[in-house]
Protein backbone atom coordinates (compact mmCIF):
# COMPACT_ATOMS: atom_id res chain seq x y z
CA UNK A 1 0.00 0.00 0.00
CA UNK A 2 0.87 3.36 -0.89
CA UNK A 3 2.05 5.99 2.09
CA UNK A 4 2.96 9.49 1.33
CA UNK A 5 5.26 11.27 3.38
CA UNK A 6 4.37 14.64 3.08
CA UNK A 7 7.56 16.20 3.41
CA UNK A 8 10.46 17.60 0.78
CA UNK A 9 13.02 16.73 3.47
CA UNK A 10 15.20 13.48 2.16
CA UNK A 11 16.59 12.89 5.63
CA UNK A 12 13.27 13.08 7.36
CA UNK A 13 11.79 10.77 4.34
CA UNK A 14 14.54 8.07 4.87
CA UNK A 15 14.22 8.10 8.57
CA UNK A 16 10.81 7.55 8.16
CA UNK A 17 11.37 4.70 4.49
CA UNK A 18 13.77 2.53 7.13
CA UNK A 19 11.62 2.75 9.73
CA UNK A 20 8.47 1.19 7.70
CA UNK A 21 10.55 -0.92 5.45
CA UNK A 22 9.38 -4.26 7.48
CA UNK A 23 5.80 -3.26 6.97
CA UNK A 24 3.31 -3.51 3.77
CA UNK A 25 3.58 -0.11 3.20
CA UNK A 26 5.15 1.68 0.43
CA UNK A 27 6.76 5.00 0.91
CA UNK A 28 6.45 7.81 -1.81
CA UNK A 29 6.97 11.88 -0.65
CA UNK A 30 6.64 15.29 -2.17
CA UNK A 31 9.56 14.81 -4.57
CA UNK A 32 7.06 12.72 -6.28
CA UNK A 33 4.90 15.15 -6.81
CA UNK A 34 6.14 18.32 -7.60
CA UNK A 35 3.56 20.09 -8.68
CA UNK A 36 1.64 19.61 -5.24
CA UNK A 37 1.65 22.91 -3.12
CA UNK A 38 1.25 22.68 0.72
CA UNK A 39 -0.77 25.30 2.79
CA UNK A 40 1.70 27.67 5.20
CA UNK A 41 2.35 25.85 8.48
CA UNK A 42 0.88 28.58 10.50
CA UNK A 43 0.06 26.64 13.64
CA UNK A 44 1.65 27.25 16.97
CA UNK A 45 2.10 23.39 17.80
CA UNK A 46 3.69 20.57 15.77
CA UNK A 47 0.90 18.69 15.87
CA UNK A 48 -1.31 21.65 14.36
CA UNK A 49 1.80 22.10 11.48
CA UNK A 50 1.44 18.17 10.95
CA UNK A 51 -2.28 18.57 10.29
CA UNK A 52 -2.06 21.64 8.33
CA UNK A 53 0.47 18.81 6.17
CA UNK A 54 -1.31 16.02 6.19
CA UNK A 55 -4.60 16.83 5.44
CA UNK A 56 -3.67 19.01 2.25
CA UNK A 57 -1.47 16.55 0.98
CA UNK A 58 -4.29 13.53 1.80
CA UNK A 59 -6.97 15.66 -0.16
CA UNK A 60 -4.70 16.61 -2.51
CA UNK A 61 -3.40 13.08 -4.03
CA UNK A 62 -6.44 10.73 -2.42
CA UNK A 63 -3.61 8.97 -0.37
CA UNK A 64 -2.95 7.27 3.17
CA UNK A 65 -0.97 10.41 4.06
CA UNK A 66 2.65 10.73 6.97
CA UNK A 67 3.44 14.13 7.52
CA UNK A 68 5.90 14.87 10.40
CA UNK A 69 6.07 18.65 12.08
CA UNK A 70 9.43 18.86 14.67
CA UNK A 71 11.89 20.52 15.89
CA UNK A 72 14.13 21.29 18.59
CA UNK A 73 12.99 22.86 22.12
CA UNK A 74 15.45 24.61 24.43
CA UNK A 75 14.44 25.02 28.21
CA UNK A 76 17.29 28.54 28.66
CA UNK A 77 15.47 29.90 25.06
CA UNK A 78 11.76 29.01 26.93
CA UNK A 79 11.01 26.18 24.46
CA UNK A 80 12.53 28.13 21.29
CA UNK A 81 13.50 28.14 18.39
CA UNK A 82 10.23 25.41 18.72
CA UNK A 83 8.15 25.56 15.89
CA UNK A 84 10.44 28.15 14.21
CA UNK A 85 13.14 25.47 14.19
CA UNK A 86 13.66 25.27 10.24
CA UNK A 87 13.39 29.19 9.82
CA UNK A 88 15.00 29.94 12.92
CA UNK A 89 17.49 32.14 11.12
CA UNK A 90 15.27 33.11 8.34
CA UNK A 91 13.33 32.14 5.42
CA UNK A 92 16.03 30.20 3.73
CA UNK A 93 15.96 27.20 6.15
CA UNK A 94 19.48 27.29 6.32
CA UNK A 95 21.13 24.79 8.73
CA UNK A 96 24.42 26.11 9.21
CA UNK A 97 22.83 29.47 9.67
CA UNK A 98 20.34 28.39 12.10
CA UNK A 99 23.26 26.48 14.26
CA UNK A 100 25.23 29.36 14.04
CA UNK A 101 22.20 31.53 15.85
CA UNK A 102 21.53 29.03 18.18
CA UNK A 103 24.92 29.10 19.33
CA UNK A 104 24.65 32.66 19.91
CA UNK A 105 21.69 32.82 21.69
CA UNK A 106 23.43 30.17 24.07
CA UNK A 107 26.81 31.69 24.67
CA UNK A 108 26.05 33.07 28.21
CA UNK A 109 24.12 29.94 29.08
CA UNK A 110 26.50 27.40 31.50
CA UNK A 111 26.61 23.94 31.33
CA UNK A 112 23.96 22.20 33.53
CA UNK A 113 21.92 24.56 31.99
CA UNK A 114 21.67 23.59 28.50
CA UNK A 115 18.87 20.91 28.29
CA UNK A 116 16.53 20.73 25.12
CA UNK A 117 14.94 18.20 23.71
CA UNK A 118 13.73 17.33 20.19
CA UNK A 119 10.05 16.77 19.32
CA UNK A 120 8.09 15.36 16.31
CA UNK A 121 4.46 15.21 16.22
CA UNK A 122 2.98 13.14 13.33
CA UNK A 123 -0.54 12.99 11.43
CA UNK A 124 -1.30 10.30 9.67
CA UNK A 125 -4.51 11.11 7.48
CA UNK A 126 -6.79 8.39 5.80
CA UNK A 127 -8.29 9.49 2.52
CA UNK A 128 -11.52 10.04 4.05
CA UNK A 129 -9.72 12.72 6.04
CA UNK A 130 -9.56 10.66 10.04
CA UNK A 131 -6.74 12.05 11.50
CA UNK A 132 -4.30 10.19 14.06
CA UNK A 133 -1.73 11.83 15.88
CA UNK A 134 1.62 10.68 17.54
CA UNK A 135 4.26 12.82 19.31
CA UNK A 136 7.72 11.51 20.30
CA UNK A 137 10.81 12.95 22.28
CA UNK A 138 14.39 12.92 22.65
CA UNK A 139 16.12 14.52 25.50
CA UNK A 140 19.31 16.06 25.36
CA UNK A 141 22.11 19.08 25.60
CA UNK A 142 22.82 22.05 23.51
CA UNK A 143 26.85 21.64 23.07
CA UNK A 144 29.27 24.56 22.61
CA UNK A 145 30.52 23.95 19.07
CA UNK A 146 29.62 21.28 16.35
CA UNK A 147 30.50 17.97 16.09
CA UNK A 148 29.61 14.77 13.65
CA UNK A 149 28.88 15.07 10.14
CA UNK A 150 25.52 12.65 9.68
CA UNK A 151 21.69 13.33 10.01
CA UNK A 152 20.76 17.08 9.64
CA UNK A 153 19.56 20.20 11.11
CA UNK A 154 20.33 20.84 14.62
CA UNK A 155 22.04 17.24 14.99
CA UNK A 156 25.25 18.52 15.48
CA UNK A 157 24.74 20.53 18.01
CA UNK A 158 22.45 18.35 20.23
CA UNK A 159 24.61 15.96 22.55
CA UNK A 160 22.15 12.96 23.47
CA UNK A 161 20.98 12.57 27.33
CA UNK A 162 24.03 9.97 28.02
CA UNK A 163 26.33 12.73 27.21
CA UNK A 164 28.50 10.38 24.91
CA UNK A 165 27.39 11.33 21.30
CA UNK A 166 25.74 13.61 19.30
CA UNK A 167 22.94 12.90 17.02
CA UNK A 168 25.45 13.87 13.69
CA UNK A 169 27.54 11.19 15.36
CA UNK A 170 25.24 8.33 15.04
CA UNK A 171 24.62 6.51 11.63
CA UNK A 172 20.78 6.29 10.27
CA UNK A 173 19.89 3.69 12.16
CA UNK A 174 21.60 4.55 15.84
CA UNK A 175 19.57 7.81 15.42
CA UNK A 176 16.44 5.58 14.56
CA UNK A 177 17.04 3.65 17.44
CA UNK A 178 16.72 7.16 20.05
CA UNK A 179 15.42 9.52 18.16
CA UNK A 180 11.69 11.95 18.38
CA UNK A 181 10.88 10.79 15.18
CA UNK A 182 11.26 6.92 15.88
CA UNK A 183 9.61 7.69 18.03
CA UNK A 184 5.94 9.09 17.12
CA UNK A 185 6.72 6.72 14.70
CA UNK A 186 6.65 3.45 16.67
CA UNK A 187 3.46 4.71 18.73
CA UNK A 188 1.79 5.24 14.77
CA UNK A 189 3.29 1.61 13.75
CA UNK A 190 -0.02 -0.19 15.63
CA UNK A 191 -2.40 2.68 13.51
CA UNK A 192 -0.60 1.66 10.13
CA UNK A 193 -0.88 -1.76 11.06
CA UNK A 194 -4.46 -2.30 11.74
CA UNK A 195 -4.98 0.11 8.63
CA UNK A 196 -3.21 -2.61 6.79
CA UNK A 197 -5.48 -5.60 7.73
CA UNK A 198 -8.68 -3.85 7.30
CA UNK A 199 -8.12 -3.24 3.71
P1 LIG B 1 9.75 21.15 9.61
O1 LIG B 1 10.22 20.56 8.32
O2 LIG B 1 8.92 22.37 9.46
O3 LIG B 1 9.12 20.11 10.50
O4 LIG B 1 11.06 21.66 10.34
C1 LIG B 1 11.83 20.83 11.07
C2 LIG B 1 13.11 21.55 11.50
O5 LIG B 1 13.41 21.14 12.84
C3 LIG B 1 14.30 21.11 10.66
O6 LIG B 1 14.57 22.01 9.64
C4 LIG B 1 15.43 21.09 11.67
O7 LIG B 1 15.93 22.39 11.82
C5 LIG B 1 14.74 20.70 12.96
N1 LIG B 1 14.73 19.23 13.14
C6 LIG B 1 13.64 18.41 13.12
N2 LIG B 1 14.02 17.14 13.28
C7 LIG B 1 15.35 17.15 13.38
C8 LIG B 1 16.32 16.11 13.53
O8 LIG B 1 16.03 14.90 13.56
N3 LIG B 1 17.59 16.53 13.62
C9 LIG B 1 17.96 17.84 13.56
N4 LIG B 1 17.12 18.84 13.39
C10 LIG B 1 15.80 18.49 13.31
Amino acid sequence: MKLLVASGNKHKVAEIAVLLQDTAWEVCSLADYPELELPPEDADTFVGNARIKAEAAARATGLWTLADDSGLAVDALDGAPGVYSARYAGEQKDDAANNAKLLEAMRDVPDGQRTARFVCALALVSPQGQTAFTQGYCEGSIIWEERGTMGFGYDPLFLLADGRQTMAELDMDAKNAVSHRAAALRDMLPVLRAVVQAE
